[in-house]
């Protein structure tokens, strides 16, 4: 448990109807009392789970009329007597209790303190510490979904019967050496061979969600291409909804790189729209702008729009060539007026027919980017995914001490080899969970976090 009470906003600092003050520590019960006059004497004081109706005051000054929340440790978010304050939402009332609440005895709680202590007292693990901030940074129902499953303990469970696995085999091995008249290792080259193999098997599975995870949390980064009045910003539009860019007849308009994050059906998308860059109808040079094409190469999907009722030209030819070799959908725009456009179809496998104006050809289109993201199955609710690149390459780091295990049994190696790296492996995964965690660890995690979480 740690000594020091800590306090934050828990709701951001704007004018809403109602703002939270966050307390958290063992003097938080004495430092309420020390604020708060209840409106009718309470039975029920300071009780756990309880709600509680009166005043805030700094001596005989009244600062804002609440309602206070008791969760006494261990049954609260960090296993320690949680209060929260829930006063009016001004700006300058949340800060003048924020500042009686420090004054009384708390210290201000660094970002990601509450789960910090929530994570060191023993409430979550990790996975589920860092995916309460996923949660929190949700762009998608997707994201919610995978970041809620791990906050429930999807992926702890998961990594846990990993290493009960490689611990059972480890600890198999240990008593065999030590105990060779009780424990026989003949064969067990052979046994161990499948289940390390298996190991690696499923591992693989997890790192191999990580580009769907990424792009659930983080969305796919997307540049819309085309020559002039192919119809960008239109398309850009009708996919957001609404008239956020500018859309007109006279190329060029649109001034600045303009970026909009999108969500089409659950699919994340980071929209760059580069029809401002084309000042003139020469598309080489406009598209030659450098800008241009670093998000070219850093684009996760080239969105290319062709205006359908004209031939390709040397422009469009152009764009062919630097986008060809990367992830591209074709758009074959204005298809309410022609559709002409079978030349594309040697050079590019993922074309659809779309009217940006009529909004036709869309569903087509998200049907597309599901099957090129997510294998047409953005719904993997019943796995785990792996989103965070944490994760990620320290599950890649326990699949090579796995893949030395292998390489050990492969050399004919003693059994006694094999155990370092197993028991790698298995530190490996122990770190993704918190289990063999460090300070420096838990800081860089929790850093990230916003205040009062
Ligand atoms: P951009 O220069 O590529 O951004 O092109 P715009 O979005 O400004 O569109 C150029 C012109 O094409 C505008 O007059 C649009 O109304 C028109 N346009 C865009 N999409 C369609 C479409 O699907 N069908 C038709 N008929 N016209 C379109």
């Amino acid at each position: 448990m740690t000594e020091d009470t800590i306090a934050a906003f828990a709701t951001p600092l704007s004018s809403a109807g109602i703002g939270i003050v966050r307390i958290s520590g063992e003097n938080s019960i004495n430092i309420i009392k020390k604020i708060f006059v209840p409106y009718k004497k309470d039975t029920k004081e300071f009780q756990t789970y309880t709600a509680h109706y009166g005043f805030i005051y700094d001596g005989d000054k009244k600062i804002d009329e609440v309602i206070i929340l008791v969760m006494k440790g261990p049954h609260s978010y960090t296993r320690e007597d949680v209060i929260e304050i829930n006063c009016h939402g001004g700006i300058l009332v949340m800060k003048n209790i924020l500042e009686l609440v420090l004054k009384s005895g708390a210290r201000m709680a660094l970002p990601g303190e509450f789960t910090k202590r929530a994570f060191l007292n023993g409430r979550i693990d990790l996975t589920a510490a860092e995916a309460v901030m996923d949660l929190i940074n949700s762009q998608n129902q997707y994201a919610l979904d995978n970041a809620l499953s791990n906050v429930a303990g999807k992926l702890n469970k998961k990594i846990k019967g990993l290493r009960e696995e490689i611990i059972t085999e480890t600890a198999f091995l240990e008593c065999a050496l030590d105990d060779p008249e009780h424990y026989s290792l003949d064969g067990y080259s052979e046994k161990i061979e499948v289940k390390v193999k298996n190991l690696i098997k499923e591992i693989d599975c997890l790192i191999e969600t990580f580009d769907n995870g990424k792009f659930v949390q983080d969305g796919i980064e997307t540049i819309i291409v085309g020559k002039p009045n192919a119809g960008k910003s239109t398309l850009l539009n009708c996919l957001l909804g609404e008239e956020k860019a500018i859309v007109t007849d006279i190329p060029g308009t649109t001034r600045d790189i303009n970026e909009q994050r999108l969500v089409l059906d659950g699919i994340c998308l980071n929209m760059v729209d580069t029809a401002g860059i084309h000042d003139t109808d020469d598309v080489i040079e406009s598209i030659g702008v450098k800008k241009s094409l670093e998000l070219i190469e850093k684009a996760d999907l080239i969105l290319y729009v062709v205006d359908s009722s004209k031939e390709l030209d040397e422009n469009d030819k152009e764009i062919i060539d630097r986008i060809k070799e990367k992830n591209v959908i074709v758009l074959l725009n204005k298809m309410d007026i022609s559709n002409n456009n079978t030349q594309l179809e040697k050079q590019f496998e993922n074309i659809v027919s779309i009217s940006a104006k009529n909004g036709e050809g869309i569903d087509n289109f998200i049907n597309k980017l599901n099957d090129m993201f997510f294998s047409g199955n953005i719904n993997f609710n019943e796995d785990v995914v792996i989103s965070n690149v944490r994760h990620k390459n320290l599950l890649v780091k326990s699949k090579d001490s796995l893949e030395l295990v292998l390489g050990a049994i492969y050399d004919g190696l003693p059994e006694d080899f094999y155990t370092v790296d197993l028991m790698d492996a298995y530190n490996f995964l122990g770190d993704i969970i918190g289990e063999t965690f460090n300070d420096d660890l838990a800081d860089n995690i929790f850093s990230k976090f916003c205040m009062g979480k």
